[in-house]
């Protein structure tokens, strides 16, 4: 391993022009580097024949596997085949499969097939063939002098499919490597990336596999471990141990590993207790819960919330009484309290949970946007909390819903 030299050419006017972000070469990126395979050199050319044949005669000079995304599709400015076609002086031949497929779907949708369409069924001949699962062209891997080409479509989820099931097990034969690579990636919140970083300092300076990678998201802080070994056993024994070392520094603010959701952890912890939640949802207008509710199962724990985003529906629905929003405000520890208290007993649940504040642009009530309150309320106790986010009203709205299933996950476990 470590050998191959690879790299990767998006072809597409589009993305010398800024429209699109090469998003394509970011993700094989890093999909070859998990997979221990070299990448050199990252090339943007335009729909023109003339300059993606020059492209393609470079790479095929200096690296082993070259990766084509773009330029597959049907029309004129597709012209990935015939640009290698030059350089190679391959056949291309139409490849049947792929062909009766198209026929179908035009067949299928009621349509008549333009001529151009059959293009997209036009292949290398001897190429290895890599179906379509999710669009029309497909994708083909060819061997040349030596070198491997792969040519994948530009629709980034048809790209994605055919990486994943054909080209990087492919790519990993091809390497004659019998390494496995194995990554997790442990989920943070309540702690800041340097903050992280800082604790686990010595445990990332001695480690070399796994590899230890924190990443700042926007929900809360991951870390991702990286092993490489000999089986798969042996890879997940290594990502153990670390995970272990690194629990015993931070685990506190561990909420869940690889895809786990901090929604998802505060359910399970509800669910453990016994106890019910109700939500009180002024700015975030909904949010938070609607991404409880889509968790199988939140109606066992989930008793419902209420926008009450208006103040006439704080007063009249949520009966805060008419004091608090008189000299407090609706953007304030004490209508945040009331809120979260109301709730929960007209929901008649364990607890309840409040959000009011300024998504902004604009101020409200002399507060500045970004200007939230949280507030948690138990039969036993209450939690009211003031943060100033910074951002858009998407932004501060996403992160005071965030802000909330922290606090829920920080008070339940
Ligand atoms: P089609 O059959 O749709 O014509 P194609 O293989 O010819 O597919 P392109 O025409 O180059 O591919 O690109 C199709 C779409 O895929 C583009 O409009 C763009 O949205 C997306 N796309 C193409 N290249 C990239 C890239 N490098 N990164 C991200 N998205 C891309
Ligand atoms: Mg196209």
């Amino acid at each position: 391993m470590g050998q191959i030299k690879s790299e990767i050419i998006a072809v597409g006017t589009e993305l010398l022009l800024g429209q699109i972000a090469n998003t394509n070469a970011q993700w094989i990126s890093e999909q070859l580097a998990l997979h221990g395979i070299d990448i050199y050199y990252h090339s943007v050319v335009g729909d023109n024949l003339h300059r993606v044949q020059e492209q393609f005669s470079q790479a095929s000079k200096r690296s082993d596997v070259i990766i084509v995304t773009g330029g597959l599709g049907p029309t004129d400015d597709d012209m990935t085949r015939e640009a290698f076609q030059r350089i190679s002086n391959l056949e291309i031949v139409e490849h049947k499969p792929s062909m009766e497929k198209i026929m179908a779907y035009f067949t299928k949708q009621n349509s008549t097939m333009t001529p151009n369409n059959k293009k997209q069924a036009r292949v290398f001949a001897g190429a290895d063939v890599i179906e379509n699962r999710v669009g029309m062209a497909p994708g083909m891997i060819v061997t040349h002098e030596g070198k491997t080409w792969v040519f994948l479509p530009g629709v980034p989820k048809e790209m994605k499919a055919m990486v994943s099931d054909h080209v990087l097990p492919f790519l990993a034969e091809r390497t004659g490597s019998n390494m496995v690579i194995q990554s997790t990636m442990l989920r943070f919140t309540g702690i800041g990336e340097s903050r992280l970083e800082h604790e686990l300092q010595s445990i990332i300076a001695q480690q070399t596999n796994p590899t230890i990678a924190p990443l700042a998201q926007t929900e809360g802080v991951a870390i991702r471990l990286t092993a490489k070994a000999n089986t798969h056993h042996a890879a997940i024994e290594l990502i153990n141990h670390t995970k272990e070392k690194i629990l015993n520094k931070v685990g506190e603010y561990c909420y869940g590993v690889d895809n786990e959701k901090l929604e998802e952890k505060v359910f399970q912890l509800l669910q453990k207790k016994g106890w019910t939640l109700a939500a009180a949802e002024s700015l975030t207008g909904g949010m938070f819960s609607d991404r409880f509710v889509a968790i199988p199962g939140a109606s066992t724990v989930f008793a419902g919330g209420i926008v009450c985003y208006d103040t006439k529906v704080k007063e009249n629905v949520l009966r805060i009484s008419s004091e608090t929003i008189q000299e407090k405000g609706t953007v304030s520890y004490e209508c945040a309290s009331e809120m979260a208290t109301n709730i929960s007993k007209l929901l008649d649940a364990t607890i309840g949970i409040s959000f009011t504040g300024v998504a902004g642009p604009d101020t409200v009530e002399s507060q500045s946007a970004g200007t939230v309150f949280i507030a948690i309320s138990t039969k036993t106790g209450q939690q009211v909390e003031k943060f100033t986010f910074q951002g858009d009203r998407k932004t501060v709205r996403s992160k005071t819903v965030m802000k909330g299933y922290e606090l829920l996950f920080q008070s339940l476990k």
